[in-house]
């Protein structure tokens, strides 16, 4: 039965990375595999920057040569033979992006983000492929446009279950090597669409669904899923088993290690996720299933960084009511404003959300026509899932908390930063 594999950024960041998925394969069986891969390293956030020179009508040569050199480097250390096709398919791919970037004639943002974003993914997973077929191990590189049908939401794309399960379904051969890229999808006019940031982890779920794959492995540069992020907190530990709901409540508040819309379609059909070390293989990981009681049962901290919180009270003092949360609602709906927590009394309404997609300035704009308005960037959000008091006077201990929302068994709080 066919097995899902995802390697995210940091797994394929150089050269020792890719020679590394190699490894991983050869350890883990070569056959019955689907694996998708993402952009190499901070590839993404390199083309982000091609993104904005190129909309700002600066010269964008400078920073699309640090997204070939990049490359370049990581190819020279791979391919002893200069001659071997990998080099001419990686500057044709190269070469497809400037035409984009040449003949383009649109303006706006998030369609022009996906059209260039994407080579990311291309380039990465052409190198992937022909590396392995270098080191003999035969595989097929699949096009993900061609496999997940999305809507015309550029950089927040909506899958169109029915037609994405239709086509990967007859598109790839279960029994064989498969490589193709996280992240990126096509709408119905065939433009390259992304699924959101970090998405890769979605793709392969999305594919383990529609192919009813036997498990989804995800190789991460950590164990597993910790109790907490080992770059804000010194102390973690690994949870070796999670539920699913678990595992949807940690990525929902934000532990980035898991995208928040991977879980939901593994669920449905209770495929078990496993979150394992692309550098300790003997190591077992984590693993997500149904109805696993977390173990080791211990508090869980997450933290989301550069948050916005804002307050909005009426300007006559009367009641904030479902009229205007509604409203509120709607505006938060239209501006793409990710809610990560509410609190409202009798006067006031207080949320606390993520500015993803840059789009704070307008809705404040919109905000401040109806309401009296007060808001604070670069918050900080903590939540810790099964908390206890020590739990909370540790996290306390250094910070100004703005707000604090106690639930059975979660408590978040707003803090300065
Ligand atoms: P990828 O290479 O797949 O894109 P990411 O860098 O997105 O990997 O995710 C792995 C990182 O997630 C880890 O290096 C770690 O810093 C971070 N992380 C955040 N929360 C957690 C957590 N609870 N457990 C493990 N890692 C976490
Ligand atoms: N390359 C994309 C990103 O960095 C998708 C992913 O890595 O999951 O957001
Ligand atoms: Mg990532």
């Amino acid at each position: 039965m066919l097995k899902v594999f995802k390697f995210g950024g940091a797994s394929v960041k150089d050269a020792e990375g890719v020679r590394n998925v190699l490894k991983v394969l050869k350890t883990t069986g070569d056959s019955d595999k689907l694996v998708v891969i993402s952009a190499m390293g901070k590839t993404t956030n390199a083309l982000e920057i091609v993104v904005r020179d190129y909309l700002n009508q600066a010269s964008f040569a400078n920073s699309l040569q640090i997204v070939k050199n990049y490359h370049e480097l990581i190819l020279d250390e791979l391919f002893e033979y200069k001659q071997h096709p990998v080099f001419l398919k990686i500057y044709q791919l190269f070469e497809e992006l400037e035409n984009f970037l040449k003949h383009n004639k649109s303006l706006k943002y998030d369609f022009v983000y996906d059209q260039i974003v994407s080579f990311g993914e291309l380039v990465s997973t052409t190198i992937v492929s022909e590396y392995l077929q270098d080191q003999e191990l035969k595989n097929t590189w699949l096009d993900a446009r061609k496999l997940i049908k999305t809507n015309s939401t550029y950089r927040d794309a909506h899958v169109n279950w029915e037609k994405t399960q239709a086509i990967i379904q007859t598109e790839v051969e279960t029994n064989k090597l498969n490589i193709t890229q996280g992240f990126i999808g096509s709408d119905p006019n065939n433009f390259t669409t992304t699924l959101g940031r970090e998405g890769s982890d979605y793709s392969a779920a999305i594919i383990a669904y529609c192919l009813n794959a036997e498990s989804l492995t995800i190789w991460k540069d950590v164990q597993g899923v910790l109790n907490a992020d080992p770059r804000y907190f010194t102390k973690t530990e690994l949870l070796q088993q999670i539920s699913y709901e678990e595992a949807i409540e940690l990525a929902f508040y934000g532990a980035s290690v898991i995208h928040p819309k991977t879980l939901q379609p593994l669920q449905r059909k209770e495929i078990p996720l496993f979150v394992r070390s692309f550098i300790e293989l003997d190591k077992e990981g984590t693993a997500v299933s149904k109805g696993q009681k977390i173990v080791p049962n211990i508090p869980c901290f997450i933290v989301k960084k550069e948050q916005v919180l804002i307050s909005l009270s009426s300007r006559d003092f009367s009641f904030m009511v479902e009229e205007n949360i509604s409203e509120i609602f709607k505006l938060f709906h239209k501006y793409q404003m990710k809610v990560d927590l509410i609190q409202n009394s009798a006067i006031s309404f207080r949320v606390c959300v993520d500015n993803k997609f840059n789009h704070l300035e307008k809705l404040l704009q919109h905000l401040k026509a109806r309401f009296k308005v007060d808001f604070k960037t670069g918050v900080s959000l903590y939540t810790i899932r099964h908390f206890d008091e020590a739990a909370i006077n540790e996290l306390e201990k250094d910070k100004r908390v703005l707000l604090k929302q106690l639930t059975q068994n979660t408590v978040q709080l707003v803090t300065e930063n």
